[in-house]
């Protein structure tokens, strides 16, 4: 007898390998981000668009796969506060862009933005059951691109679950949200 190989069989076994290598750097290729503006001045508003566009590009590459998979915390590859997922699932998480009031995997960034001033220390919040971030234009019309693309990425993430400590603490630098913020500062610093 003749042993039947299925052509589907085959290609299942190719597009699931264990590794997960071809799923994630097709993913990183095709992220996209949908960045709503409410309000703001036209300086605000070219900045936050300057970002987005660079956030793109930062998100889809090699140089940030790498330093997510390789941010260390105490001498460890992890997080703080990553919610019990490894750095490969947090970057897998990032480019499935499910926020959890828009909790479709769509590889997309999500995200809407108002702009408030206040004189205090507050550079941005926002709340479980909004989809908006707030910006502090007190910080915004000082920041750099790659400062206020560090405020959209910490911003976001909480929309995507991930949580840190209220008060400063060297630990809370590594939760996702300052971690990831940072990274993506870092590459915009050297590539704008
Ligand atoms: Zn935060």
């Amino acid at each position: 007898m003749l042993k039947w190989i299925s052509p589907l069989g085959l290609g299942a076994a190719l597009l699931f390998s264990p590794s997960g290598q071809t799923a994630t750097s097709s993913l990183a290729a095709t992220w996209t981000t949908d960045v709503f503006v409410e309000n703001g001045t036209s300086s605000q508003r070219a900045k936050i668009d300057r970002g987005e566009q660079k956030l793109r590009e930062i998100v889809r590459s090699e140089a940030f796969k790498n330093r997510i998979l390789n941010f260390s915390y105490k001498g460890a590859k992890r997080f703080v506060d990553s919610g019990g997922l490894t750095n490969s699932q947090i970057y897998t998480k990032i480019l499935n862009g499910a926020e959890k009031l828009l909790p479709a995997q769509d590889n997309e960034m999500d995200l809407k933005i108002k702009t408030y001033y206040e004189a205090s220390s507050t550079v941005g919040f926002t709340s479980t059951s909004s989809m908006y971030i707030n910006m502090n234009t007190k910080f915004l019309n000082a920041y750099t691109v790659a400062e206020t693309m560090k405020t959209m990425m910490h911003e976001w993430l909480h929309k995507l679950g991930f949580s840190h400590a209220v008060n400063y603490s060297t630990a809370r630098d590594y939760s996702v949200p300052y971690g990831v913020g940072r990274i993506v500062m870092d590459l915009a610093r050297l590539s704008l």
